[in-house]
């Protein structure tokens, strides 16, 4: 078993450098409001789209998915060298990232190690539950769960955000419409889920969709299919896997969705978890009121929930 041993404090020296690499973020505070703006190569620094405007004179659009998907960041990643990073991150707030996508779809048992310690042979095409807008939920905020909800459980993914509209694209060109990635947790509540026979009722609780902490473009990942991917429970390694154990790789599931359905910019893709999951222990550790839940994926940075019963 080679299992990847990773933290956030040796997360990898991410260079923005010269163009289309960047990590983008919504924000607010009460001096900004609800807006976005770029972050530093180190993930301390932020400039806002205000700050941004003023410093380059680009009147970047209000919206950040204008921004992100209507051909802005060619312009504005020129201009990146030249800007001030004039906010500390812990200034703000970071919010979820794309605030209103069309889909967010999800992929169960896609890796290898996860489907093994569930007793499942892998599929061999995607099989896939929604979750609603209305799940999403910030970075760094807490996750309510219901009362009724007895077995609570956790799932780092890497996410896929899509740059462009594609209807039945090729596994060789379907990187192409892929924007960038964050971290997505895939919060699940099992006796729901295993109640229902099927999953959307148990994932769709609304703050069961932290995301973030903010969007890295696809620039930045060398290799999706070769990211560690970390989780800890009060600081207890539960999760310590690598995107490198999915059964159906990222341009596959792309190719093979937009087969079924439209693709659209903005709409969230969320590939899996790996194994470690609390449901797949002898005696599972389920989540329990006060926990804190912490996700590092290499590349994508780190989010942190604290589980909150109701
Ligand atoms: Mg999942």
């Amino acid at each position: 078993m080679d299992f990847v041993v990773f933290s956030t404090a040796s997360l990898p020296h991410i260079h923005i450098g010269r163009s289309e690499k960047m990590k983008i973020a919504r924000v607010w505070n009460d001096k900004l409001g609800d807006t976005y703006g770029i972050i530093s190569e180190d993930g301390n620094r932020l400039v806002s789209k205000s700050d941004f405007q003023e410093q380059t004179g680009i009147p970047i659009p209000h919206s950040i998915k204008e921004f992100l998907f209507k051909g802005w960041i060619d312009e504005v990643t020129k201009n990146l060298p030249i800007i001030s990073f004039s906010h500390q991150v812990e200034e703000v707030h970071l919010l979820t990232p794309i605030p209103d996508p069309s889909k967010i779809i999800c992929l169960a048992f896609n890796y290898y190690d996860h489907a093994r310690d569930a007793g499942l042979a892998p599929s061999d095409e995607p099989v896939i539950f929604i979750k609603p807008r209305t799940a999403l939920n910030d970075p760094f905020n807490d996750i309510i769960c219901p009362s009724f909800v007895k077995r609570l459980d956790y799932e780092a993914e890497i996410a896929v955000i899509i740059g462009k509209d594609v209807k039945k694209v090729e596994p060789e060109k379907a990187l192409e419409c892929v924007f960038g990635y964050m971290i997505m947790h895939d919060v699940s509540a099992r006796d729901i889920q295993f109640k229902d026979k099927q999953f959307t009722r148990g994932k769709s609780i609304d703050t069961f969709a932290p995301c973030g902490p903010w969007i890295t473009t696809k620039d930045e990942v060398e290799d999706p299919q070769n990211l560690g991917i970390m989780t800890k429970v009060n600081g207890e390694i539960r999760q310590n896997s690598s995107s490198s154990k999915m059964v159906i790789s990222i341009k596959n599931i792309i190719s093979s969705l937009s087969r079924i359905m439209t693709l659209e910019a903005g709409d969230i893709i969320s590939t899996g978890t790996p194994a470690g999951v609390a449901m797949s222990m002898k005696e599972p550790k389920y989540l329990k009121d006060g926990d804190i839940v912490e996700i590092s994926i290499e590349n994508l940075g780190m989010i942190r929930n604290r589980i909150v019963f109701e």
